[in-house]
């Protein structure tokens, strides 16, 4: 059973949290960093990926090379989850994209569907779920069971700030899925945000706070 939540320990993860929690952080600022955590939170969650090995030709020589052994797709949930979907792609420009556009209702705080759009190659594939906050867990929750009813085996969700509420019931629901987040905030308020967090990620990403 693989680990159900990494917290990833790395110093330009938590200093590049800090700048994204900040008060101050303009939207330039927090895009730049949300991307750049988007490719650390990256590298933990494919450390353990397959590798197939293949021969590289350098200038010099032969040697012994590799490339991953799965296709992998990228599904961020509408909309904050594009702001991590923008910092992996510059790096693994050959991920497949998928997009669920899920939003909470205002008042149930209850996940409401309103579009789902994803790669064929799902059950073959190392699939990243995408949402910068992991709050009350019910939109998380939601797109794995649409990951999972079409197809998708190999599933982790990647998250900048989650809290217990959020964590226990994603674990509760899908225990078969890790969650690699930078960190694990103490409170959910009345209103579903995280406290301390960063805020809403979407408006801080887009600028429409
Ligand atoms: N969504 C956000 O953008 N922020 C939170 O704190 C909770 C949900």
């Amino acid at each position: 059973m693989p680990n159900p939540l990494v917290i990833v320990d790395h110093p330009l993860v938590a200093t590049g949290l800090s700048i994204l929690r900040g008060l101050a952080t303009t939207p330039e600022l927090f895009r730049r960093h949300l991307q750049e955590m988007a490719i650390l939170l990256f590298a933990e969650a494919s450390r353990r990926w397959e590798t197939t090995e293949i021969e590289v030709e350098t200038p010099l020589a032969r040697c012994a090379g590799a490339v991953l052994a799965k296709p992998v797709v990228l599904v961020p949930i509408l909309r904050a989850g594009l702001g991590l979907l923008d910092g992996i792609t510059r790096v693994f420009p050959e991920a497949h994209i998928g997009h669920i556009g899920l939003y909470r209702d205002a008042e149930t705080l209850r996940p409401i569907s309103y579009y789902d759009r994803l790669p064929v190659n799902l059950a073959a594939a190392e699939v990243l779920l995408l949402d910068p906050m992991l709050a009350t867990g019910g939109t998380a929750c939601e797109a794995a069971s649409i990951l999972k009813a079409q197809g998708a085996r190999r599933i982790q969700l990647l998250c900048v700030v989650a809290c217990p509420p959020g964590v226990q019931k994603f674990q509760s629901e899908h225990p078969d899925i890790t969650v690699v987040t930078a960190a694990v905030d103490s409170t959910l308020n009345e209103h579903g945000y995280i406290v301390p967090g960063l805020g809403d990620a979407g408006d801080r990403y887009f600028g429409t706070g």
